[in-house]
């Protein structure tokens, strides 16, 4: 960046009368309001014996990717976050709820509990915080936006049931994020638990008991009853203890938004998970691309609120826009600052969804080839017969101009469908129709949806189609 003959002077810690006097010296007459490009400020440094480094100019429009190092004599324990995954009906709701009802914060008791998307319990004198939307959706959602919240899993496998399809899945996410999972053996209570088999199974994911050699917690629970929930949450702190999760309660808040909706009378309003610093009423805010001034907050417990510290989470209004979950959201010093950070964001991002809506059509192509903007080209193959749909899968994948390929993404038998039009829109195919059509309403979606039909009858000229547009070449269309 640039620096005027004031700047330069305070950086040196020498009057600005010096430095326009040696200006001089170098043939330039300046005033100290003047701006000074690079070699006047490497020349005049460079006088002085100072080095001049190359400014880190931080973006701060984009503060998700900049994190401030933290200063490890700041940082203080934090409780942890927890989330609670596991196949459907294993009893995820059921166990949030008897955490909840049985644990509310110590000296609140008498709140009306309010369902903000988050709780924190206090036990043995330390708190925890639950994501209270079960199920890996949220998690999902939140890590597709780049959002880490959850330190710890509760993975919660019905001992009468043992592991299932989401089951599975559960573990793989919170492999994937490398979060660290207890397993709650639930329903205890039914005369068909058996959680010996839950173990068994769950060995085959590397979750083995300690009684077996491993190193994963089991805890038998049954949320119903309320057995087992005080194990569970001392077993949580043990991991939390071992974890050490820290961060400095005194500075700016950031964090992460945990779901966020239009109330009609209160107008926007966000859960907020304080990750660092503290988030007061008042403060500037810029929430995901939507920013404003923290008017009020309230609790899970619905209560007002000031403040709130590290891993607590807070409902907000007063911002100008709906977030979504996942969001990061950041406290800035003044309300120009985040007005200016918001704006520049909401401006980008409709910037972004402008160009996202321009889908690959097989007329512009050639062009997206040229530049190289796409590697490979997505189609979807619907067709009336298995046959010819596999006969054109095969063809299509052969085809290679340049090192552009055909990637198949869907395929299927029976006539061209709103959902094949959505799918094509999500992930910019064309869709091929082999002697099938799309329906008057599924015609109608893919032309707001910018999605790109080609009908065929003959299977050569759909594969010379495909390559004559890859190449260029495509007959003009009337
Ligand atoms: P989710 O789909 O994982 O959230 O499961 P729910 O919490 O909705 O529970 C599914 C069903 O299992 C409900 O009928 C619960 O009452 C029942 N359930 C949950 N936990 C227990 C338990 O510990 N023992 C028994 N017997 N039933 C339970």
């Amino acid at each position: 960046g640039t620096l005027t003959v004031g700047e330069l002077a305070k950086k040196l810690h020498k009057e600005p009368s010096e430095i326009i006097k040696k200006l001089l010296f170098l043939g330039v007459m300046a005033t100290i309001n003047q701006e000074l490009d690079k070699d006047s400020i490497e020349l005049i440094a460079g006088d002085y014996g100072v080095e001049v480094e190359e400014e880190i100019i931080i973006d701060e429009t984009n503060f998700e990717e900049f994190v401030e190092e933290e200063n490890e004599a700041e940082l203080q324990e934090r409780p942890p976050v927890v989330t609670i995954m596991g196949h459907v009906d294993h009893g995820k709701t059921t166990l949030l709820d008897s955490i909840r009802n049985t644990k509310v914060t110590a000296g609140e008791a008498g709140g009306i509990t309010q369902h903000i998307g988050a709780y924190q319990v206090e036990t043995a004198g330390k708190r925890i915080t639950f994501l209270d939307t079960p199920g890996h959706a949220a998690f999902t959602t939140m890590r597709a936006r780049g959002a880490q919240v959850t330190d710890i899993t509760i993975l919660v496998v019905a001992a009468d049931d043992g592991v299932m399809p989401q089951t599975k899945e559960a573990i793989s996410h919170a492999k994937a994020a490398g979060v660290p999972i207890i397993v709650a053996v639930n329903k205890m209570d039914k005369e068909a638990a058996n959680p010996d088999r839950v173990m068994q199974e769950l060995t085959e994911f590397e979750l083995v008991p300690e009684a077996w050699g491993g190193d994963t917690i089991f805890v038998p629970v049954s949320a119903l009853q309320g057995e087992g929930i005080d194990e569970l949450l001392e077993m949580i702190l043990l991991v939390a203890e071992v974890e050490e999760y820290k961060a400095n309660p005194n500075s700016l808040a950031r964090g992460t938004v945990i779901e966020a909706q239009l109330d009609k009378g209160r107008g926007p309003v966000a859960t907020l998970l304080v990750q660092s610093g503290t988030l007061k009423v008042g403060d500037p805010i810029v929430v995901g691309n939507a920013f404003g001034r923290v008017r009020a907050m309230t609790n899970d417990l619905g209560r007002r609120v000031k403040s709130v510290g590290p891993a607590a989470p807070v409902e907000i209004t007063g911002l100008n826009d709906v977030p979504h979950a996942g969001d990061q959201f950041k406290v800035f010093e003044d309300e120009k600052t985040a007005r200016q950070i918001g704006e520049t964001r909401m401006i980008r991002q409709r910037d972004e969804e402008r160009n996202e809506t321009s889908k690959v059509s097989l007329d512009d192509l050639f062009n997206q080839i040229q530049q190289g903007e796409i590697k490979e080209i997505n189609v979807i193959i619907k067709g009336d017969v298995q046959g010819s749909v596999e006969a054109l899968r095969g063809s299509l994948e052969k085809i290679d101009v340049e090192g552009v390929k055909v990637n198949i993404i869907h395929t299927g038998v029976g006539a061209i469908t709103e959902s094949d039009i959505i799918l094509a829109a999500a992930s910019n195919a064309i869709v091929i129709g082999f002697n099938v059509r799309p329906d008057a309403n599924t015609k109608r979606v893919a032309e707001s949806e910018n999605v790109d039909i080609r009908l065929h009858r003959i299977i050569y000229n759909v594969i010379e189609e495909i390559e004559s547009a890859m190449k260029g070449m495509l007959d003009p269309e009337y």
